[in-house]
């Protein structure tokens, strides 16, 4: 493992946090989320439980019950908010405001640059590229740029964009 897997917190959320979910793929979180399971699982809780101690990430959710049965592996998020939800990883030192474009906010892959062939057949990419750099996640084959996100939600998160 890297030193970065080593101090960087992962995540595991529950149902509730889908929009959570997607603004700490944003902010470059390694984070998955149980609507990427299978449904009417009876025991999810406990699946959330056995994931984030085998996976070391942390759970979050928005249950009292869940929360404390993970201890200190679980943190109770409060706010209905999604700001304010940042805002509480943020306070509690688990998080710090970035966007460093590395992540698929969607399936929470990690992107790479992209090809000039990736580039020109998007058809929602900027028509003038200049200035821009692209970025290319190969499971959703879907560009990203510096910018893509929207300037709304960098000036949210308040973080960096490279
Ligand atoms: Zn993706």
């Amino acid at each position: 493992m890297s030193p970065e897997y080593e101090t960087e917190p992962r995540f595991v959320t529950d149902r509730m946090l889908g929009t959570l979910t997607r603004y700490l793929r944003f902010m470059g979180y390694d984070t998955i989320s149980a609507n990427g399971f299978a449904q009417g699982n009876a025991k999810e809780d406990t699946f959330l439980l056995e994931i984030a101690a085998r996976e070391h990430r942390v759970l979050l959710t928005r249950d009292t019950e869940l929360a404390n049965r993970g201890k200190d592996r679980a943190v109770q998020i409060k706010p209905d908010d999604v700001m304010e939800q940042v805002q509480q990883l943020i306070e509690c030192g688990l998080v710090e405001r970035r966007l460093p474009m590395s992540r698929c906010s969607l399936c929470n892959s990690l992107l790479r640059e992209a090809s000039a062939d990736e580039i020109e057949g998007a058809e929602y990419a900027p028509k003038d590229g200049a200035g821009f750099m692209f970025y290319w996640c190969s499971s959703c084959r879907k560009l990203y740029w510096n910018g893509s996100h929207g300037k709304k939600l960098a000036e949210r998160i308040g973080g960096e964009e490279r």
